[in-house]
C-alpha cells in the first residue's frame, strides 16, 4: 500500500514524506518537474519506497490523472498538500484561487475515476486561513475553534494578496468536504483536514536554506536580518505551530479512527516578532548588536490579542504536547546560522 502526497518538494511536505519513510510507508510524491523530483529522491538517498512523478501545475484540473491512473492499485492514502503559499502576486485568481481550488477538486476526481474503491482516506492541507476572518475587528471576545469558516468568496477574496490566499484555503477546503457530501456513495474514502497556523521549523535539508525561506519561516528570517536600530513589532503576529508537529498531525490525520471526518487546528500559541527577537538574543548571543534589541516584557500581551484560538479539541484528539516557540526557533535559527557561516 502506498501513500500519496502532493506538492512533495515543499516546507512541510517534505517532512511528512520523511515521517512516512520512518514508518515504512510507501511513498509516491509529486513535484512540479521531473528535477526537482530527482533532487527529492536524492536527499532521502535513493530510498526505494519513494518514487516521485511529474504533476507540474495543478490549476490543471487533470493534473493528476495519469498518478492516480498509473498506482490506482497501490493507492490507499492521499495527502495533497500542493497549494501556493505566498503573497507576491496581483493575480489573484490566476495565482491563488485556481491553482488551490482546482488542485483540490482535481486530486479529488481523479481519486473518483480511477480509484474509488482503493483510496480509503484523503487528508488535505488546509490552514487557519480557512478559519479565520481577515476583516473581522480585532477582539479578546472572538473565540476560532475547529468549527469556524473565513467568510470569504471568490469575489470577496480578490481585495488583496493575504485575503485571496486565506480565501483559496477556504475554498479548497469547502470544496473537499462539499465533494464528499456529494460523491460520498461513489467514493469509499472518509476525508481529515490539517489546519495549521504559522508554521515555524527547520527545513528538512539544509540545502533549501537560501537568502529568502518559504513564506511562513521567512518572519524568524527577517527578525535575522533586521539592524541593531530597527523596533519590531511587539503586537501578536499570528500564531505558530512547528512543522514536525504539522507532518506528525497527518499521520494521525489517516492512521486514526478518531480524526475521520475532523478538522485539526494545528497551533501552539502567539507569538510576536519581538518574542522571536527575545528567543534569539537569549538563545544565540551572537547575534547580539546585530539584530533589533531584546526589550524587556514584550512577551505576547494576552491583553491585547485581536482573537482568541481556542483548539483545545484538536489538542485532545492529537494528545501530544507540541513543540514550543523556544524549540521551534531555536532549531530554524540554528539550522540559518550554520548555513550562513
Ligand atoms: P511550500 O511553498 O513550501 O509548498 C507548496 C507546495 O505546493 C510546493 O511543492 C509547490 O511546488 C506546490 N505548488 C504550489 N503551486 C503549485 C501549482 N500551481 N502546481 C503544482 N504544484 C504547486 O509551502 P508550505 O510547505 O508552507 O505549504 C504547504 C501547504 O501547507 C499549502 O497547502 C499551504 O497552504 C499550507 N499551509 C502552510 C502554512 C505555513 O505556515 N507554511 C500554514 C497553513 C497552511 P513548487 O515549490 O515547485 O512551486
Amino acid at each position: 500500500m502506498s501513500v500519496l502526497v502532493s506538492g512533495a518538494t515543499g516546507f512541510i511536505a517534505q517532512h511528512i514524506v520523511e515521517a512516512l519513510l520512518n514508518e515504512n510507508y510507501k511513498v509516491i510524491g509529486t513535484a512540479r518537474s521531473q528535477e526537482k523530483g530527482d533532487n527529492l529522491k536524492k536527499q532521502f538517498n535513493n530510498n526505494p519506497n519513494l518514487i516521485m512523478e511529474v504533476v507540474s501545475d495543478i490549476s490543471n484540473v487533470n493534473a493528476f490523472d495519469h498518478v492516480l491512473e498509473k498506482h490506482a492499485k497501490d493507492i490507499k492514502v492521499v495527502l495533497h498538500t500542493a497549494s501556493p503559499f505566498h503573497f507576491n502576486t496581483t493575480e489573484y485568481e490566476k495565482d491563488l484561487l485556481i491553482p488551490a481550488r482546482n488542485g483540490t477538486l482535481g486530486i479529488l476526481e481523479a481519486i473518483k475515476k480511477y480509484a474509488s474503491q482503493t483510496v480509503e482516506r484523503v487528508v488535505i492541507t488546509s490552514s487557519f486561513a480557512a478559519v479565520y476572518d481577515v476583516e473581522a475587528p480585532p477582539s479578546k471576545d472572538l473565540v476560532y475553534t475547529e468549527k469556524n469558516w473565513n467568510p470569504a468568496t471568490w469575489e470577496t477574496a480578490q481585495k488583496n494578496a493575504v485575503m485571496a490566499y486565506c480565501g483559496s484555503k477556504k475554498i479548497a477546503e469547502k470544496t473537499a468536504w462539499d465533494f464528499l457530501e456529494k460523491n460520498k456513495n461513489v467514493v469509499k474514502f472518509q476525508l481529515s483536514t490539517v489546519n495549521p497556523v504559522f508554521v515555524f521549523g527547520p527545513q528538512l535539508a539544509s540545502s533549501s536554506v537560501g537568502d529568502t525561506l518559504n513564506t511562513s519561516c521567512e518572519l524568524i528570517n527577517a527578525v535575522l536580518k533586521s539592524k541593531p536600530s530597527d523596533v519590531l513589532a511587539t503586537s501578536i503576529a499570528g500564531e505558530f505551530i512547528d512543522v514536525r508537529d504539522v507532518a506528525k498531525a497527518h499521520l494521525a490525520a489517516f492512521q486514526r479512527e478518531n480524526t475521520v471526518g475532523k478538522r485539526l487546528v494545528m497551533s501552539n500559541g502567539p507569538f510576536s516578532s519581538q518574542t522571536i527577537c527575545n528567543v534569539i538574543h537569549k538563545d544565540f548571543p551572537q547575534y547580539d548588536g546585530k539584530i533589533a534589541p531584546v526589550a524587556k516584557d514584550t512577551d505576547v500581551d494576552n491583553g491585547n490579542v485581536s482573537f482568541v484560538l481556542d483548539n483545545s479539541a484538536t489538542k485532545k484528539l492529537l494528545g501530544w504536547e507540541f513543540i514550543s516557540l523556544q524549540k521551534s526557533v531555536d532549531d530554524t535559527v540554528a539550522q540559518i546560522a550554520q548555513v550562513k557561516n
